[in-house]
């Protein structure tokens, strides 16, 4: 009886960014009982397609017998173990050697997390440990962009850019800037503060929560030279944009970059253990080994921890088995088209875009002007998806009016057909209803 669940619920359980109020009052939308390839299904038997591949992580879809039995045969060999100080294990090691087969040229070190966010609170922690043991203590500063998610840690939502993600709470984390997505202000920024005030510079290769903005294609070029003309280290998170997701196995590949550091998660096990990792370059690494002058006193309980790093071996197996990094670029194009041929059908549709199978359509009132609606439409089209069996979501912090879309990398043309005619009647019905 799942009408006890959803009591239970409304009674027990605290929601991750949900409406506190009316999470209690309705309770929960869906019950998911199971999932299938790009697709998950409810208490009622009805099927949807995971267009966001649940939060940007489901890479290889959902319901992989493999994943399960790895795990089952890992938990069952050395369920867990610790990588603390001088103790490690072979999972976390073949997934280290792994991931600098992997990553750009000159990344070749991890140091793991449970997820995004200690990732990155991670590579706040050690790129001021890395300065202060070259002698620069007062190199401390980290820059991020304004419209940036970087996670919910105190240090990740310091760095966050979304305000909505900072402002409901009264504190942030000190010595935390943020900068317009141009070189301009970040040249300035450095003028003003002082080079020799600043750790690192920390930007997603492709803006995911903040609604899938793309960089102009030497942007990032142009940022990792001034990082480089002033002594400022440069953190890729790549914790959405990691293994596959953009059509290249790290986003930064995309821009001709080679990060000093790399935020990962999500991906890397596609979903089924909470794992991450910050990889850190080998001149990072090496000038730590010749400076370090003692403990390096950071390190969570599950960082490396066994069973997830054995699924995270078997899924990036997987994903290389199947091509899914070439599968995001030919089916990335062929989303992207769709959302075209969208564009064409509806006079609400604004801007699309998209790199691999990371997408966005801007809802606009007028295409000429780009003005918006006063009351965005974004939630209303996400609700006529989700009745036709689509998952995606909706963006409207910060003025905007989006939907962003990250379907698994195993989807095929008929999946992407299925996913572009609902949003078409989707659209079409908003639009008919909202704008009379
Ligand atoms: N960084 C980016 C770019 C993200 O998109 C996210 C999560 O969405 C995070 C960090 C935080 O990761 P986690 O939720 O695993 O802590």
């Amino acid at each position: 009886d799942w009408t006890i669940l959803v009591e239970l619920d409304k009674k027990h359980f605290l929601h991750p960014t949900s409406s506190i109020k009316e999470q209690q009052k309705e309770g929960p939308a869906l019950i998911f009982t199971e999932g299938n390839g790009i697709y998950l299904k409810d208490t009622d038997g009805k099927e949807y397609i995971d267009g966001l591949s649940s939060l940007w992580n489901v890479n290889i879809g959902h319901g992989r017998e493999e994943l399960g039995k790895v795990s089952m045969e890992q938990i069952s060999k050395l369920g867990f173990s610790s990588t603390f100080a001088t103790f490690s294990h072979e999972p976390a090691i073949r997934l280290a050697a792994k991931i600098a087969e992997i990553t750009p040229e000159g990344l070749n070190t991890t140091f793991f997390t449970s997820g995004g966010s200690e990732s990155n609170d991670t590579a706040f922690k050690l790129v001021r440990h890395y300065w202060k043991l070259r002698g620069k203590p007062e190199k401390k500063k980290i820059v991020s962009r304004r419209k940036s998610y970087h996670g919910v840690a105190m240090g990740a939502t310091s760095a966050t850019g979304l305000k909505p993600f900072r402002d409901f709470t009264t504190s942030l984390a000190p010595d935390f800037y943020y900068v317009d997505s141009n070189l301009e202000e970040f040249k300035a920024f450095i003028q003003k503060e002082g080079a020799e005030t600043i750790a690192a510079f920390i930007s997603e290769p492709i803006q995911g929560t903040g609604g899938v903005h793309l960089p102009p294609q030497d942007y990032f070029k142009e940022i990792k030279a001034i990082c480089e003309q002033y002594n400022i280290l440069f953190i890729a998170d790549e914790v959405i944009t990691g293994f596959g997701r953009t059509g290249t196995y790290f986003g930064v590949e995309q821009f001709g970059i080679v990060p000093d550091l790399m935020s990962v998660a999500k991906g890397i096990t596609s979903g089924y253990a909470a794992l991450g990792g910050v990889i850190i370059s080998s001149k990072i690494h090496n000038d730590l080994i010749e400076l370090s002058d003692g403990l390096f006193m950071h390190g969570y309980t599950y960082s490396g921890h066994p069973t997830a790093c054995a699924i995270a071996l078997k899924n990036i197996e997987i994903i290389e088995r199947e091509g899914l990094v070439n599968n995001s670029k030919v089916m990335g194009e062929e989303m992207l088209d769709g959302f075209k041929w969208l564009q064409q059908e509806h006079e609400i549709i604004g801007e699309v875009r998209g790199l691999g199978l990371m997408g966005a359509i801007e809802i606009v009132k007028d295409k000429k002007t780009n003005e918006r609606f006063n009351e965005p439409f974004a939630p209303k089209i996400v609700s006529e998806s989700l009745k036709r069996g689509l998952i995606h979501r909706g963006v409207v912090y910060e003025g905007a009016d989006t939907l962003i879309f990250a379907p698994p990398l195993i989807i095929d043309k008929y999946g992407i057909n299925k996913m572009i005619n609902i949003l078409n009647e989707a659209i079409g019905t908003v639009n008919r209803e909202c704008s009379v």
